[in-house]
């Protein structure tokens, strides 16, 4: 425990240096961004190509520095009594349209019965909108995603997400979750990093399965009421 509690002091150390360094970047960011565009006006079109590359290497940076914000932002977790699968319905009807655009089909089974858990609704929407926003990452040429929600055993909801994508490399499953780990061009690699622990704060688990070339399936745990 003693180990524990040092490693989770340092975590929050960290974030709280993540976020100072976060907020000192983002808003030199903003003005920068500002300037570029009164710039953007009169510029003639064989030069505007430059500045699509930069736009889109700024809006890199302010993901990252998002992302870090909300990793450290203090845990004002407000716990209350959900049906997960509602939630579910949500995030998927709003993941719907960007599914639909990379020619992934999301089909959800929600099972029988309700699934109420104690939760802080938007970071678990957090958590179902990363893992289908990765499963849709890893397949570009389309495919499906399944989700399954179905009451285990001793009270756990348990929810998988099954992609048909890339799949992830065996000496990298011990790799994610880590921060910035990433194989995508324009990734961040801290998606993971931050639903992970909300899971945690809501004494679930997850765990992944996948074969390169295959797809992945994500296994995540819940506590229910
Ligand atoms: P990011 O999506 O910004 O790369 P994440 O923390 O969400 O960061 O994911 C880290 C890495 O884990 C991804 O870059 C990818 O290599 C791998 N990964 C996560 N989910 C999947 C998935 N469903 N299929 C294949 N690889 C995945
Ligand atoms: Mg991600």
């Amino acid at each position: 425990t003693q180990d524990l509690i040092v490693h989770s002091e340092k975590l929050a150390v960290a974030g709280q240096f993540a976020a100072a360094i976060a907020h000192e970047i983002r808003n030199p960011l903003t003005a920068i961004k500002g300037f570029m565009q009164l710039l953007m006006r009169d510029m003639t079109t064989d030069k505007s190509r430059f500045f699509d590359v930069i736009f889109a290497e700024m809006n890199r940076i302010e993901m990252i520095t998002n992302e870090l914000l909300i990793l450290a932002k203090p845990q004002l977790i407000k716990f209350t009594k959900k049906d997960v699968r509602f939630l579910m319905q949500q995030v998927v009807s709003f993941m719907d349209a960007q599914a639909n655009m990379n020619n992934v089909l999301i089909q959800v089974d929600y099972g029988t019965g309700d699934l109420v858990a104690s939760c802080d609704e938007n970071q678990l929407k957090q958590v179902f909108i990363n893992f289908i926003k990765n499963a849709i990452e890893a397949m570009p040429d389309g495919g499906i995603i399944k989700i399954q929600m179905r009451r285990s055993a001793g009270n756990v909801a348990e929810i998988r997400f099954i992609d048909q994508g890339v799949g992830i490399a065996e000496e990298e499953l011990a790799k994610l979750g880590e921060p910035f780990f990433t194989t995508k061009e324009s990734g961040t690699g801290l998606g993971l990093m931050v639903t992970k622990r909300i899971v945690q704060q809501h004494e679930g688990d997850v765990r992944f399965r996948s074969k390169l070339g295959e797809g992945t399936t994500v296994e995540m745990t819940l506590p229910i009421a």
